[in-house]
């Protein structure tokens, strides 16, 4: 998954970086409030984590501009800690949910994947499907019959979003925008190799390819929205 993260305390945006990158998503963070709404406005994220007091523009005209233009992406507002109304604010101007500073990057993490999950109609605490359970702590999948299989980083990333999306074709450039962090790893062919792996380790069928179009993950009918 691909996250933005708009901040301008650079230690706390540093660190949450890091800590989020060691989840798995890729981070793009910036601390100003022009570039934000505008990487915000120009890139497919899958969450925007977003400060309220920021230079350049509030967190709160970017998110009303961001709402205003049909942008519907899942946002999390940080707020100071105990001002209620910059909560009420927030949520007022398009926010999903909230969280006061200073907070537990544990909390956060949570309310990122409640959230993700809300935003793709997923009803159960874990992201399961096609007879696969992911277990987001571990990064590890569970089959059917019980395995339990390692993934690296990198596969973790692609099966989460593969399963986030059951159903769709997913182009390899669009897996890449959402698997990779940086620029110049985004090699998509890369994806082919990648998507090779996860067969050889979760069985050839959950992963159908159309040729020129992209990867399918297979689900159940009753598991598509
Ligand atoms: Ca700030």
């Amino acid at each position: 998954m691909r996250l933005l993260l708009v901040e301008d305390d650079r230690l706390l945006a540093d660190s949450l970086k890091r800590g989020l990158e060691r989840r798995g998503f890729a981070v793009d963070a910036t601390g100003d409030g022009i570039e934000g709404e505008f990487l915000g406005s120009e890139t497919a994220y899958d969450l925007i984590i977003l400060d309220l007091g920021l230079p350049g523009r509030s967190g709160l005209e970017i998110l009303r501009n961001w709402r205003a233009a049909g942008n519907r992406v899942p946002v999390i507002v940080l707020t100071a800690r105990d001002s209620w109304h910059e909560r009420v604010d927030g949520l007022r101007a398009g926010a999903d949910d909230y969280l006061g500073k200073p907070f537990h990057e544990e909390e956060l993490l949570a309310r990122m994947q409640a959230l993700v999950r809300r935003s793709h109609n997923i009803a159960t605490p874990h992201l399961s499907c096609g007879g696969v359970q992911l277990d987001e702590e571990r990064q590890r999948a569970l089959l059917a019959g019980g395995e339990e299989v390692a993934l690296t980083g990198t596969e973790f990333r692609l099966l989460r979003y593969l399963m986030l999306n059951p159903g769709k074709i997913l182009s390899k450039t669009r897996l890449t925008e959402h698997v990779y962090e940086q620029e110049f790893d985004r090699d998509s062919n890369l994806i082919e190799v990648y998507i090779r792996r996860l067969r050889e380790k979760l069985g050839h069928g959950r992963i159908e390819t159309r040729r020129g179009q992209g990867y399918i993950f297979v689900a159940q009918a009753d598991e598509l929205d």
